[in-house]
C-alpha cells in the first residue's frame, strides 16, 4: 500500500507537470446517480444522441469494469480553460463559440497528455499495465466519477464545479489495473438556494434533477443536432454559433473563482481568430475541413456550421449578409441550409424579403424546404 501511495503522489506531481490542474482517484464501483442517468434516457431527454441510450451504453456507464475487467482504480483529471469574455454590448458580437472550443480540439490535447501520464506510470512500474483513456469519448459517467474522486460537485447546471476553481474545466479519465488509493469523495452541494443558471438559460432546458432536456439545449442544437433546428427555438439561440456558456457565465462560483488559465493549446486559432460570421456562411463543401482541422468545430460538419451561422445572422440582424444568405437559399446543395437561410432572410429583412422568398418558393424542389419558406413568409405576414 505504501508503495502505491508513493506512486500516486509521483503520478499526481507528473499530472501537474503535464498541464492537468486537478487530480483525483476513485474506485471502479458503479458511479453514483446511475439511476438518474437511466431515468433521463428513459424519458427521451437525450434527444438524438442514440449512442447514449443503447443497453450496452447503459450497462457500461453503470459499471466501468465492463470496459476494463481488470480495472482497480480510476484517475480523474480536470484541466481549466480560459473563461469566455463577459457580456458585450449589442452589435459588438459577431457570433459566439463556447469557450472550451476556440482552440485545439481538447479530445486530442487531453488524450495526448493522458497517454504521456500512462507512459510515465509504465516507466515507474518498469512494465506495461492495462489501462483505458477517455475524455468525453466513451461510456463513462465522467462528472459522477470526478465527484467521487473529490474534484467537486455537480451543479444544478449539470457542470462539475470545483469549490475554488469553478466549472470552466475539461475532464479526462484513465481506468487502470493498479490499486491506487482513492481520494475522499466530494459529498457536499454548494448550489444552495441559488437558481441563477435555471433562470438564465435561454431555452429553459435545465431540469430539476440536475439533468438537461438535450433537445432544447443550445449546445445540443448547435453541435449534436444533425437536422433542422426547431423554429420556435431559433431566436433563443442568439449569437451562439457553436455551444453555449450561459449557465456557466451566471454561476457565482465562476464569477468569483474562474481565472485565466492560459494554455497555448486552447488559444483561439484559425477561422476563430478573429471570429467572423461571414466566413462560416462561406464554408465550401470541398474546403471546410481544412479551415477547421483539429478544432472541436469539425463535429457539426459544414452543414451544421452553415445552418448555425444562418440562425446567428438572423438573430443579430446582419443585413450585410443578406446577399450571401440569398445565394445559400437559392443554390446550396443542403436542404437544411436552404431552409435556415430562408428563415434568416425573413427575420432580417421582413416585408422587404417577400419577393425573394416567393422566388425561392417557386423554384425549390424539396417539399420540406418549401414548407420552411412558407413558414418564413407567414412569420412576416404576422408581424
Ligand atoms: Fe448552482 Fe447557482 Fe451555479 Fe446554477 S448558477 S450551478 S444553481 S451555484
Amino acid at each position: 500500500m505504501d508503495n502505491l501511495q508513493a506512486l500516486k503522489t509521483r503520478v499526481k506531481t507528473k499530472a501537474g507537470e503535464l498541464g492537468f490542474n486537478l487530480f483525483g482517484i476513485t474506485t471502479p464501483e458503479p458511479p453514483p446517480h446511475t439511476d438518474v442517468y437511466r431515468a433521463w434516457v428513459d424519458a427521451g431527454r437525450h434527444a438524438g444522441m442514440g449512442y447514449m441510450a443503447s443497453e450496452r451504453a447503459r450497462s457500461r456507464r453503470a459499471n466501468p469494469r465492463l470496459i476494463l475487467p481488470t480495472c482497480r482504480s480510476i484517475i480523474v483529471t480536470g484541466t481549466y480553460y480560459d473563461p469566455p469574455a463577459g457580456p458585450q454590448p449589442a452589435g459588438a458580437v459577431e457570433a459566439r463559440v463556447a469557450a472550451y472550443a476556440v482552440g485545439e480540439d481538447y479530445h486530442r490535447t487531453l488524450v495526448r497528455r493522458m497517454e504521456a501520464l500512462a507512459a510515465y506510470i509504465e516507466e515507474q512500474l518498469g512494465r506495461p499495465f492495462a489501462h483505458r483513456i477517455y475524455t468525453d469519448t466513451g461510456p463513462l459517467l465522467e462528472r459522477e466519477l470526478a465527484m467521487r474522486a473529490g474534484l467537486g460537485w455537480i451543479g444544478k447546471n449539470t457542470c462539475l464545479i470545483h469549490p475554488s476553481g469553478g466549472s470552466y474545466l475539461l475532464l479526462a479519465e484513465m481506468l487502470l489495473e493498479l490499486d491506487l488509493p482513492p481520494d475522499t469523495p466530494f459529498d457536499s452541494d454548494h448550489c444552495g438556494t441559488c437558481t441563477r443558471c435555471i433562470e438564465a438559460c435561454p431555452t429553459a432546458c435545465i431540469l430539476p434533477d440536475r439533468t438537461l432536456d438535450a433537445g432544447r439545449c443550445i449546445s445540443y442544437l448547435t453541435i449534436e443536432e444533425k437536422g433542422t433546428i426547431p423554429t420556435e427555438l431559433r431566436n433563443r439561440i442568439g449569437a451562439w454559433l457553436f455551444g453555449c456558456d450561459v449557465c456557466q457565465q451566471v454561476c457565482p462560483w465562476n464569477l468569483r473563482f474562474a481565472r485565466s488559465a492560459p494554455d497555448p493549446a486552447f488559444a483561439p486559432r484559425g477561422i476563430l481568430d478573429p471570429l467572423q460570421l461571414h466566413r462560416f456562411l462561406e464554408l465550401e463543401a470541398g474546403s471546410w475541413r481544412s479551415e477547421l482541422r483539429d478544432s472541436p468545430l469539425e463535429r457539426p460538419r459544414r452543414m451544421g456550421l452553415v445552418r448555425n451561422a444562418a440562425v446567428v445572422a438572423g438573430n443579430t440582424g446582419r443585413a450585410d449578409l443578406l446577399d450571401r444568405l440569398e445565394m445559400l437559399m437559392m443554390k446550396d446543395e443542403e436542404e437544411i441550409v436552404r431552409e435556415h437561410a430562408a428563415w434568416a432572410i425573413a427575420r432580417i429583412a421582413g416585408a422587404r424579403s417577400v419577393e425573394t422568398l416567393k422566388r425561392a418558393l417557386a423554384s425549390e424542389p424539396s417539399e420540406q424546404v418549401r414548407e420552411g419558406i412558407q413558414r418564413a413568409l407567414s412569420s412576416i405576414s404576422r408581424r
